[in-house]
């Protein structure tokens, strides 16, 4: 597809929403996301999650699981169950991790069964919902039926989640070093709280190697702590849901 094709396919599952929905919780929210779900987002992240009591959503495309792949090595089929049963969320990032305009109308069903029979073959128990846009990139041509099957699907734009939203098109802000520092970190959280709102922060790997796309373990404990300062809920993207009334 020419990319100005994806372009405009993206721009409009930003701005026509499928349905909108108030948001009805009471207190401000803030849910911390993984995407790709490297290995090290699933022990050393999940670590420092369970030491602030915390849960979070793990987005995972299946075939990525356990493979090196990329700059990262992927949690294993183990290490993902691991996740499920301690609590956090497991939730759609597509199989294969293709961008969505790559995908025609059946290839795209074709990714989301196989993604969400990968994880029932699991564990009966892992039903998967709510998506991930892959890189970031969006389909107004898949939105309808994506918000069909999830109840929410994130994208990485930047942005507080507040009052009248578009629940398959969630902003959320970066938590690594390469795109974010503290004080922005501060700032959007004191917005969240003030704005009675849902941050949603997104990360892939948890370490001290610095790559573009790495949160250091002092970054997320430094979140998780100024979440739980401000008196905010700290909650995965279902609890989320369910807390905000959508
Ligand atoms: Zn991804």
């Amino acid at each position: 597809m020419p990319r100005t094709t994806a372009r405009i396919q993206n721009r409009l599952a930003m701005h026509v929403p499928i349905r909108r929905v108030a948001m009805t919780n009471t207190r401000p929210i803030v849910s911390f996301t993984f995407d790709d779900v490297p290995r090290s987002a699933a022990t050393l992240g999940a670590e420092i999650l369970r030491d602030h009591d915390a849960h979070g959503t793990f987005y995972v495309a299946g075939r990525l699981a356990g493979e090196n792949e990329g700059p990262w090595l992927h949690a294993s089929v183990q290490e993902l169950l691991t996740l499920h049963r301690a609590g956090h969320e497991l939730a759609c990032h597509t199989f294969s991790h293709k961008h969505l305009y790559e995908l025609g109308g059946s290839e795209f069903r074709a990714e989301e069964d196989r993604n969400a029979e990968f994880f029932r073959a699991l564990d009966s128990g892992i039903v998967l919902r709510n998506f991930a846009y892959p890189w970031g990139v969006a389909d107004f041509r898949r939105k309808r039926e994506l918000a069909r099957r999830f109840t929410t699907c994130r994208s990485v734009l930047p942005g507080i989640n507040r009052g009248m939203i578009d629940p398959h098109f969630l902003h959320s802000m970066p938590l690594e070093e390469a795109h974010t520092n503290v004080a922005a970190v501060d700032h959007a959280l004191d917005e969240a709280r003030d704005g009675n709102g849902w941050l949603i922060f997104y990360a892939h790997e948890v370490g001290t190697g610095g790559g573009t796309f790495c949160c250091s373990p002092a970054l997320l404990r430094h979140a998780l702590a100024g979440a739980q300062r401000r008196g905010m809920q700290i909650a995965n993207i279902a609890e989320a849901t369910r807390l905000a009334g959508i």
